[in-house]
């Protein structure tokens, strides 16, 4: 059964083996917007230990989530987090890199939330996948405010490169007319892309 000592575990679990799942502010709102818009079929690209898709699934009985994970330690981890709240039956988890999975069925919500230089790849893996005026959520927009500043020289080479894809990305978005996107400063900054 999920409760709330299940979920402080899993937080406790995901800060002791530095597992970036969503922040609070993140997570009120995704599970918010899901009762709002009465969201009952979900994609989530990243599962890490499955703390967000369990929330997901917690907001109604009727819920159900697809997630995709390719780290054996945190599927595993995942695998057993489902078992515990009791939602194998409707968390279907995939163990497989997101970017060779093709799926049949459609999602009333996308939510990417994995390796963020490749938000853009898995938007055009999965929009075709998406209801009629369904919505893809991207989390991580602002990854802890680096996106916003000027890019430090100090930065990894590595991490410049994240922060530039990361724009791109923006740009990608707000150039789309296929959707309207509104960027929230929640949590760690998300992307709400309604297809028209
Ligand atoms: N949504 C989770 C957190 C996900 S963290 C939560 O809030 O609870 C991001 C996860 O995406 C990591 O576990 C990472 O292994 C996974 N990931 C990154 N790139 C991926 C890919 N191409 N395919 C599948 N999983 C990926
Ligand atoms: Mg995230």
């Amino acid at each position: 059964m999920l409760s709330n000592d299940m979920i402080k575990k899993m937080k406790d679990y995901a800060k002791v083996n530095n597992v970036p799942i969503m922040t609070d502010g993140g997570i009120r709102y995704l599970l918010k917007y899901i009762k709002k818009n009465n969201v009952k079929n979900i994609l989530e690209v990243g599962t890490a230990i499955g703390y967000s898709a369990i929330m997901m699934c917690g907001v109604a009985d009727d819920i159900k989530v697809t997630t995709i994970e390719r780290d054996e330690k945190r599927y595993l981890e995942a695998i057993k987090n489902i078992k515990k709240a009791g939602f194998e039956d409707r968390i279907h988890l995939i163990y497989n890199d997101a970017l060779t999975v093709r799926l049949e069925d459609e999602y009333d919500l996308i939510f990417i939330d994995a390796a963020k230089a490749q938000n853009r790849k898995f938007f055009e893996n999965f929009e075709s996948n998406l209801v009629e005026n369904g919505t893809i959520i991207t989390d991580n927009m602002n990854f802890h405010g680096l996106v916003n500043q000027d890019i430090d020289v100090s930065l990894s080479r590595n991490l410049r490169q994240l922060v530039r894809k990361i724009r791109e990305y923006r740009s990608f978005l707000q150039e789309n007319d296929k959707y309207e996107t509104e960027f929230l400063d929640i949590g760690d900054g998300m992307a709400v892309s309604v297809k028209k």
